[in-house]
């Protein structure tokens, strides 16, 4: 899996994003990175690995910043790499996205976008939908949460994203299908994050994001939530449970009770992107550098491998 934080208020941003990302280590990821505000400008720093690595890049850098977004990615379009963690520019720098999920039909907008002189970084859909989001800014001169919600009408796929603008720091854009994403009330600030965990000891109030709603998060004028097909929605603002540990184990007694309940939604996650059913394959993405000696060893790797393609009555290429 993978998750997404984000901090909007009077707080300094990057403490809160980077504990934020710690306490979502837990979900599993291969690079992390987070994008502060300014009135000037959109910092991004990333990196392949461990959040502690990305880091020593944030402190070092010593930015000031009360507005941010933060991700550890789960690669499923593009090898693991410190071009393609996220966050990702547009190609104006005038946004910058982190997204967690799968944008399925991300080629044929790349296409249309290559078409329209969009360059790429990175090997990801999400470098796609960023852009995608810019062409629709650009073209109907609409607000960032409009250009959003019309962008994600063209998206098949699964996502949680946010978004935020350059010269903007009052305002972070997200939307969510398929992937989690809750935000969290606080006095004069907002957070939002895949669980509450990133965000229990400054808040209890709550709001999970339904399918297919785009939220737009302001501290001049709170919160408005629309669905993609542009309907406005009263936000339904829950009180949490106050523990972490309650938080993380939700409905069940125990949590191995939990982790039993939700293997198929794990394994249906950890999959996710890389299960191709229409091409009878599993693509691993990152597993090329392996390939030479899986391919020469009949080692227990390559036995689990194989042993998972029969399951799956499938081949496993890169
Ligand atoms: N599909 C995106 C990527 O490969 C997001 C992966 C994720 O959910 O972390 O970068």
């Amino acid at each position: 899996m993978c998750g997404i934080v984000g901090y909007i208020g009077n707080k300094q941003a990057h403490p809160i994003l980077l504990e934020g990302l710690k306490r979502l280590e837990y979900r599993g990821y291969d690079s992390s990175g987070i994008a502060l505000l300014n009135e000037n400008q959109i910092e991004v720093f990333k990196k392949q690995g461990k959040v502690v690595e990305m880091e020593n890049l944030v402190l070092s850098a010593g930015l000031q910043s009360t507005i941010g977004i933060g991700h550890t990615r789960w690669a499923t379009h593009g090898a693991p790499n410190n071009i393609n963690s996220h966050p990702h520019y547009s190609n104006s720098k005038r946004l910058a996205i982190i997204h967690n999920g799968i944008i399925e039909n991300y080629a044929t907008i790349k296409e249309g976008l290559l078409k329209r002189g969009y360059t790429f970084e990175s090997e990801t859909d999400t470098e796609v939908l960023v852009n995608l989001i810019e062409d629709v800014l650009v073209h109907t001169h609409v607000s960032l949460a409009e250009a959003v919600r019309i962008a994600l009408n063209q998206v098949v796929g699964a996502y949680a994203i946010a978004v935020v603008e350059q010269g903007n720091v009052d305002q972070i854009v997200v939307a969510k299908k398929g992937s989690p994403l809750v935000i969290g009330i606080g006095e004069k600030e907002y957070f939002i994050a895949s669980d509450a965990t990133p965000f229990i000891e400054y808040t209890n109030q709550a709001i999970y994001l339904e399918e297919e709603e785009v939220g737009l998060i302001s501290l001049e004028k709170g919160i408005e939530i629309r669905t993609t097909a542009n309907k406005l929605i009263r936000p339904y603002i829950q009180e949490l449970a106050l523990e972490i540990e309650s938080i993380e184990k939700g409905s069940y007694d125990h949590f191995m009770l939990k982790e039993v309940n939700e293997q198929p939604k794990s394994i249906f996650d950890t999959l996710r992107g890389r299960l191709l059913v229409d091409k009878s394959a599993i693509c691993i993405g990152g597993l090329n550098q392996y390939e030479k000696i899986l391919e020469r060893r009949q080692n227990y790797y390559s036995c689990m491998w194989n042993l998972l393609a029969c399951r799956l009555g499938c081949r496993i290429f890169n």
